[in-house]
């Protein structure tokens, strides 16, 4: 079987794999790259496993004119840099210790044992230079069949890796079979394991919540996590009732992924997800405008034409009514539209603060008014 692709030929990628094949090194293309060429699905890191050491990689790299970074070098990775982007080209590896967070590798000569220590048969693909697939663990059936399988036992697996809990969750909402339920056994491993989600990081739980809800249909993973108890574990106090809903009324057109966070989530979640100053700013603002009494327009003029819609998806999934009508057309009106009074309309009889608190009063009776209060108006 072979899979194409044009990352598949780029330079770059060409350049390494022929590199160490011919320094009599193994090298392929693994994991989602594959995966997804397979899936026809858009790819975005390509990722290159190899049998030569970190030391072999550099030196062979090097020799063919190719610039590395030391990444990840203790676990076997490094990276290279070329004109058709950055790969990163890891070592064979087995796991020789885990405790649920970390795991202790050691290099490893033999591609079957890396492929066991990968968390998914679908995971588990790897694809030669020329686009000749490789499948150690006769993962093509599941790809195919998109069924999400752990390698090995669901429960071991689980209890070497906990973030593994929420890496199942997000495989299954994005390359899952969505009429396919989800596995009783892998439950069930879960339900026993939740305690280990307590001992992740922030950082990587936030990473995969992102990709999860970043997805077209979250709804039925994160409903599950919900029943499972996984949900409230890392997302204390959110409820999973309209997340369905709001996908329902996306239509296919996924909406942001912080749009599906506002109406999962309740209150603050910054240090639960370790979301950036601008992401937590705009988690805030459609939670506070979703329960607001905003119009299209004004919501166009406050937040722009992306948010403002996200606001309005948000509201009409919480109070099960359809979007507002010409909404497209307000929210454009709103995002062109020009607050017609300035400061110096007030100046010098107003200064500082109380000039500051009279355009505010202002502002607010023109977006109450959804921008039609004119300059003579507001100002009479
Ligand atoms: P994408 O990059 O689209 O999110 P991916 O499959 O490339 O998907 P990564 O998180 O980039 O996912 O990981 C690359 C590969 O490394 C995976 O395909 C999998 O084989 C392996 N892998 C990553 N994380 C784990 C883990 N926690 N346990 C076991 N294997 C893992
Ligand atoms: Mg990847």
């Amino acid at each position: 079987m072979n899979i194409h692709g044009d990352w598949i030929t780029a330079l770059g990628a060409q350049t390494i794999l022929r590199a160490l094949s011919a320094a009599g090194f193994q090298a392929l293309f693994v994991g989602g790259s594959v995966r997804n060429a397979l899936m026809e699905m858009p790819i975005s890191d390509v990722d290159i496993a190899t049998d030569a050491t970190p030391e072999d990689v550099i030196a062979t790299l090097h020799s063919a004119g190719l610039r590395t970074v030391p990444t990840g070098i203790l676990h076997g990775t490094v990276t290279a840099l070329t004109d058709t982007g950055s790969y990163e080209v890891t070592t064979f590896r087995r796991d020789i210790e885990t405790d649920g967070r970390h795991a202790k590798v050691i290099f490893s000569q033999n591609i079957a044992e890396d492929a066991a220590r990968r968390d998914f048969t679908m995971n588990s693909l790897y694809a030669t230079a020329s686009g000749l697939l490789v499948d150690p663990l006769n993962g093509l059936p599941d790809l195919v069949a998109r069924r999400l399988r752990f390698v090995g036992n669901p429960d071991t697996r689980i209890t070497e890796d906990y973030l593994r809990i929420l890496r199942y969750f997000r495989f299954h909402a994005i390359y899952a079979d969505p009429n396919d339920g989800f596995d009783a056994d892998v439950l069930a491993a879960i339900s026993s394991n939740l305690a280990g989600l307590e001992t992740l990081s922030t950082e990587r739980i936030g990473n995969e919540m992102r990709k999860l809800l970043g997805a077209l249909d979250p709804a039925p993973a994160v409903n599950v996590m919900a029943q499972t108890g996984v949900l409230m574990r890392i997302l204390p106090g959110s409820d999973p009732k309209f997340i369905a809903p709001l996908v329902h009324l996306e239509g296919g057109a996924p909406r942001s992924w912080l749009a599906r966070l506002a109406i999962l989530a309740g209150g603050n979640v910054q240090d639960a997800l370790r979301l950036s100053r601008v992401e937590n700013a705009t988690y805030h603002q459609l939670r506070d405008d979703m329960a607001s009494t905003k119009t299209a327009a004004a919501l166009g003029w406050c937040h722009g034409t992306d948010m403002a819609g996200d606001i309005l998806y948000l509201r009409a999934a919480l109070f099960s009514a359809a979007l507002p009508e010409n909404w497209q057309d307000d929210i454009h009106r709103g995002t062109i539209a020009k607050f017609p009074i300035s400061a110096a309309d007030f100046m010098p009889d107003l200064s500082g603060p109380a000039l500051g608190k009279h355009l505010k009063l202002l502002q607010q009776r023109w977006l109450q008014s959804d921008l039609t209060l004119t300059r003579a108006e507001l100002l009479s």
